[in-house]
Formats: structure tokens, sequence, C-alpha cells
């Protein structure tokens, strides 16, 4: 995801590069004291067998339906046409931002730390969300990271280079985190990073880098690769016998789009050809064997499952209270 989300958001799209650079500076800046966007909810709690988790509500993203900024490929009419066979607007795109806590016996589990202050007021909250819960930062001893985009590594430094989360050990794949290291500043910004410098020099003392599909806490954490999204995408499979629970990432985006169609190619998948393959591979598996997921993108609190139906798949939230 792109930091012109923020565009779309404040209704800033026709103004040039160089004057958005400068606005993109001082909402960065700002977004500090903003007020925490608007919410269904702050966090909802909820259990994978015997492990506590919290969804922790971090703001919401938008893309409008224009043919190129998420879905491409297809006329904005075909996707319109998908967005109102699941009831939602068809103009624009819905990105909810969900980090997910997990408390095992022993340890204090982040899986992605949202925006940060990288996307302005309309994401960033979940600091806010984690007061609201009752979990301090401090606790937290290990954060497991999908992808190096900003919407999920955002929120692991303040602008100013302190580690949010400052006893935690950071878990990113090997690849992604190759890919991240050796970024430049432009790569950065369209992937939502604003300050890639003060970023991967503040984490590298906490990255511990892992093999894909690595268990990384025997029991209750295993990475699960999906290819396509970003060079070292993981999945997360936690919890264990019988009681689990599959963190996606960005494997899916959007409930009604990367659902219903999942061949079709978007522009935040680095590889789409691969990453298409692998949501069409996703939806057949999970469909068939009843896995409860996380969608980190989807309506907050995005827990739930997919079914097959006669037309295709469908996303089936649990409902939270
Ligand atoms: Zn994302």
């Amino acid at each position: 995801m792109h930091t012109k989300y923020v565009r779309e958001a404040i209704g800033m799209r026709a103004l040039s590069p160089a004057i958005w650079g400068v606005l993109a500076l001082s909402l960065q800046l700002n977004s500090a004291m903003a007020e925490p966007p608007a919410a269904t909810a702050e966090f909802r709690t909820f259990s994978i067998g015997n492990l506590e988790a919290i969804a922790l509500n971090d703001g919401s993203l938008q893309e409008p339906n224009d043919g190129k900024s998420f879905i491409k490929g297809q006329t904005p009419a075909a996707v319109a046409a998908v967005l109102k066979s699941g009831g939602v607007p068809t103009d624009h795109f819905e990105f909810s931002i969900q980090p997910l806590l997990v408390r095992s016996s022993r340890r204090v589990l982040l899986f992605d730390t949202g925006a940060g202050g990288d996307f302005g007021p309309i994401a960033g909250a979940l600091l806010s969300s984690m007061h609201a819960a009752g979990v301090d930062p401090a606790s937290v001893t290990d954060i497991f990271i999908s992808h190096t985009h900003g919407d999920h590594i955002g929120g692991l430094v303040t602008p100013a280079g302190v580690l949010v989360f400052a006893n935690a050990t950071i878990h990113i794949s090997a690849p992604e985190w190759r890919w991240l290291s050796g970024m430049n500043a432009d790569a950065a910004k369209n992937v939502g990073i604003a300050h890639l410098d003060v970023l991967v020099k503040t984490i590298t003392p906490k990255v511990a880098p892992f093999k894909p599909d690595s268990a990384l806490i025997p029991g209750v954490v295993k990475a699960v690769e999906v290819k396509g999204h970003t060079p070292g995408h993981s999945g997360y499979l936690i919890g264990s016998d019988g009681h689990t629970l599959l963190y996606l990432g960005d494997a899916l985006h959007n409930f009604v789009v990367s659902v219903r169609e999942p061949q079709w190619q978007n522009a935040f998948d680095t590889d789409p050809t691969t990453a298409a393959a692998s949501r069409v591979a996703l939806l057949a598996r999970v469909s068939a064997n009843g896995q409860r997921l996380y969608a980190v993108h989807f309506p907050f609190p995005g827990v739930g499952k997919i079914v097959k139906q006669d037309t295709g798949y469908a996303w089936v939230p649990e409902s939270l209270h």
C-alpha cells in the first residue's frame, strides 16, 4: 500500500508531487498529535485455544475504484459489479488495519504494528487502542512482521528514531529483511515508509531474521510463507492442537474482491502473477479445511472463515463482542 492513501483521504489528489512531499512531511510531523480515527471499536478480545488474543484497531485506508489504484486489468464497471454483489460502496475500496496481539503463558506477541505516523491521521491508532485494552507497549516480547510495507511496520519506530516496543524481538523473514535493508528512499516511499534510514538503523539490533516456514515459538507461532505480495511475505499460524488462527498478512486485501475474484491482479503485489496464484491456492485450502483466519485488512476485527459457495468463495466473519 502506498502514501497516496493519505492524498485520497484528505482530498489532495490534484496537487503536484513537490507540494505533496511538503504536505506529507507536515502530516507526519503532526500525526503524533492527531486524534485517533473514528472507528467501530478500539479493540476486541477473543481466544485461540488457551491463548488470549486482542484485535487492535489502527485505522482505515481507502483507494478509489479507478482501474489502477488497487485492482488492475479490469474495468471499474466490472469491479463495481463485484463490490455491489458484496454489499459495499462501488466507488472505492476500504482497507481496515488491525494488528493482532496474543498472550501466551510467558510472552506477549504482536503481529504487525500498523501505520504509525506514516499515513497521517487516518491510521496509526495502535498505541491508543493498546492503551484502551490495558496493554503496556513495554510488555511486548515478540513482534512478527508479515511484510515491510508502511501500514505494517510504520508503528515500530517514531520519526525521531525511538523504538516503540523497546523490549521486543522483531521477527522478519530473511528475504523480506534483505529486501528492506537494500531499499532506497524513493522505493520506500512508494511502499509507505517515510523514514527508511531511521527505521532500518533503529530496528537492526532487534531484528531476528528467520527462514521462511520456520517454527518460531514451538506450539505457538509458525511462519507460513505466502508468495507474491513482497519478496519475503509471511503469514503466521498461531496456536496448536486444533485451535489455530492463520494470520494472513496481505495474502488477501479486500473482503469482497480478493475473495470473490482471487485471480484478479492488483497494484499492491510486487509479483502480481505469483500473488494471484497464492490467493487461489490459499482460498481452496482454507475453505476445504475450515481454517480460522485473521485478515488484517478486512472489516474490523477481521476474524472469520472462507466458505465455498456455488458462485465462488465468501468471507464469513466471526462476531466478537
Ligand atoms: Zn497491508
